[in-house]
């Protein structure tokens, strides 16, 4: 019996092309939601069964949000329990979130062998993206298998000796083929600019970010600026610095609406993992509000800049249309076929790097 856990609204994403794949295999399997990210879960929760197993009321803390060692410890308490009860034979974990370094540790602690999807990126700054860097690290000594996304995140991984290495591409390019394959898109470009910013290492400089993105909505008025605004209130508490009559701040969307935002806008601004690589997938420049960014693969095939905080000098480079993508660095749309033939023994689990 597998498990698969999350806790959060990208794990959801990229995790549901996989929960499909077991289904359509009928591999026998139970999920478990952490309740990580209780406030976007209903966002996404459509994507994927209901879960066999949840953490929610053990997490839920109406009014206020868990501090990181909160999080960890009632999911590690709650994990231990489960697994006391129920010998999972391989617990599959997504990421880097605290949900992830969790499952993946109380897993190790009751002799339940753990699949890491998305393994071995790497900023090799601590600090950014903070804490994710330190989980993921942690997640690829604790991994029986390691689920690459990338030729660089194998090759970190061969680095770091971590086990089982097969590089398989990313699940969010079967995420994104599923929904434009059912909702028949084309490639589109319109006078819109998506943003979103929500990094907890960016939280201190998140002023300053939001000043940017009005500055630049004051000087390109030609420009609409569609702001689905996390509901984090490190975020929340700026949002009076926006006065700009072209910038609409919205809630939250819902994923399909997410990425028929992204096929559509002219070039986006963003701090999160996963938008780098859907606007890679949807051929779309993206300014990353970054320090450090461990999908180097967009910025390397000129689709991304970093920025950092000085996002309007590179806007004038975001405005030119990128040319036609010809292959995506994340793979083929493939991986949650190749990771479900490797877990059901299909194919063999030893290293194939
Ligand atoms: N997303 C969404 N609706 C939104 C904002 C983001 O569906 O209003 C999706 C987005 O397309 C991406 C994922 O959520 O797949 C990114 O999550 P987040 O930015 O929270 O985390 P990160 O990618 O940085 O891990």
């Amino acid at each position: 019996m597998i498990l698969v856990a999350f806790g959060t609204r990208p794990e959801i994403i990229k995790l549901f092309p996989v929960i499909h794949e077991l289904k359509h295999r009928s591999i026998p399997h139970k999920i478990l939601f952490t309740g990580q990210h209780l406030d976007l879960y209903e966002d996404v929760r459509t994507l994927v069964p209901d879960p066999d197993f949840s953490f929610t009321e053990i997490l839920s803390r109406p009014g206020k949000d868990n501090t990181l060692g909160e999080s960890y410890h009632k999911i590690c308490g709650a994990a231990e329990g489960l697994f006391r009860d129920i010998p999972f034979e391989t617990v599959l974990v997504q990421g880097d979130t605290t949900t992830a370094l969790a499952i993946a540790q109380m897993a190790f602690y009751n002799n339940i062998g753990v699949a890491h999807v998305e393994a071995g990126l790497r900023t090799f700054d601590m600090g950014n993206p903070y804490p994710e860097e330190l989980n993921r690290t942690l997640i690829s000594r604790i991994a029986e298998i390691n689920f690459a996304p990338t030729r660089q995140a194998v090759h970190n991984l061969v680095r770091e000796d971590a086990k089982n290495i097969h590089l398989v591409g990313n699940t969010i390019v079967d995420a994104v083929n599923h929904f434009k394959q059912k909702m028949a898109w084309r490639p589109k470009s319109s006078n819109k600019v998506l943003v979103t910013l929500h990094r907890r290492e960016n939280h201190v400089v998140m002023d300053r970010l939001f000043d940017e993105v009005q500055n630049i909505a004051v000087t390109n008025t030609d420009l609409d600026f569609i702001w689905p605004l996390h509901p984090n209130p490190h975020v929340q508490k700026h949002r009076k610095r926006l006065s700009a009559p072209n910038i609409r701040i919205v809630e939250p969307v819902g994923y399909p609406e997410m990425l028929e935002l992204i096929n559509e806008v002219c070039f986006i601004i963003t701090d999160s993992g996963g938008i780098q690589e859907e606007a890679t997938c949807l051929n779309k420049k993206v300014l990353v509000a970054r320090e450090k960014t461990e999908r180097t693969e967009t910025i390397d095939i000129g689709l991304g800049r970093l920025v950092g905080r000085t996002i309007s000098a590179s806007v004038p480079w975001a405005r030119i249309a990128p040319p036609p993508l010809s292959e995506s660095p994340y793979g083929d749309g493939d991986a949650a076929n190749k990771i479900v033939a490797i877990l059901s023994g299909e194919e063999k689990r030893g290293a194939d790097t």
